[in-house]
């Protein structure tokens, strides 16, 4: 079983839209499972401070490393095979291969961070991976925590329906995935391209792959690169 734990500020946050639909019955029926942990348990001192001034000044607040690694200490001790994550905007960018890398592991361990971020030693010490989801800044980890559990639980065994619905969306073959239709048959005068109804299969899997890489060229120039490198 895929075992999630996040280490946040916010617990009350989770499990949130990882509740629901098909992961949320993944998770009712024990094929992953998710448990969120409010740092300020590991505090130390009567205000349960988390977090302190930059060192060498600057706006906002830091997250303590002492603190912060108590907690992990507490929920993944040194031989928890789990990844240690921190959702940081530094990060290595969260793509499908990663993705698919970590749904084939035992699980991962997610700290989301907030203010300003987090003291480096704590990251060193503790080998955290620094994965970010993507080039803008958010207020804390949680949402970015909760887009990683989401798109590694969906690819767990057992959660989707038909394994053919993953493998042809978009990134699983470098590319965009094609238009998508669906009844009825003309919306406000246009009709379903003929090539999607007429049932020549070979013809619609030439279509589609041909409209996946003319999307992927327009809209993602960094993408067709790979994808023809990859040829
Ligand atoms: N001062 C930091 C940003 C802090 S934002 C910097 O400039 O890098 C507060 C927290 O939100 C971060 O610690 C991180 O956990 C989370 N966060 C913000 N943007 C993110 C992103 N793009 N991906 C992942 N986590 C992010």
């Amino acid at each position: 079983m895929f075992k999630a734990d996040v280490i946040t500020l916010f617990p009350e946050l989770f499990p949130g839209p990882l509740g629901a639909s098909i992961i949320g019955r993944a998770m009712d029926k024990g094929l992953w499972s998710l448990n969120a942990t409010q740092l300020r348990d590991y505090a130390y001192d009567k205000h349960k401070k988390v977090d302190d001034t930059p060192a060498g000044g600057g706006p906002g607040l830091v997250l303590k490393p002492d603190i912060l690694a108590r907690a992990i200490d507490d929920i993944s001790p040194e031989d928890d095979p789990r990844p240690r994550l921190l959702m940081s905007p530094r990060g290595k960018p969260l793509t499908q291969n990663y993705v698919r890398e970590l749904a084939q592991g035992p699980g991962a361990v997610i700290i989301c961070g907030r203010f300003e971020g987090i003291d480096q030693r704590v990251i060193d010490k503790r080998n955290l991976i620094e994965v970010s989801v993507g080039d803008y800044v958010l207020c804390g980890g949680e949402v970015a925590a909760m887009t990683l559990l989401e798109a590694t639980t969906r690819l767990l065994p057992g959660v989707m329906g038909s394994n053919e619905s993953e493998l042809d969306e978009s990134f699983e073959n470098g590319l965009l995935e094609y238009p998508q239709y669906t009844r009825p048959a003309e919306f406000e005068g246009e009709n379903i391209p003929d090539v999607v109804t007429n049932g020549d299969h070979k013809k619609l899997a030439e279509w589609r792959q041909a409209q996946s890489e003319k999307l992927t060229q327009t809209r993602r120039p960094d993408l067709w690169a790979a994808y023809r490198d990859e040829e």
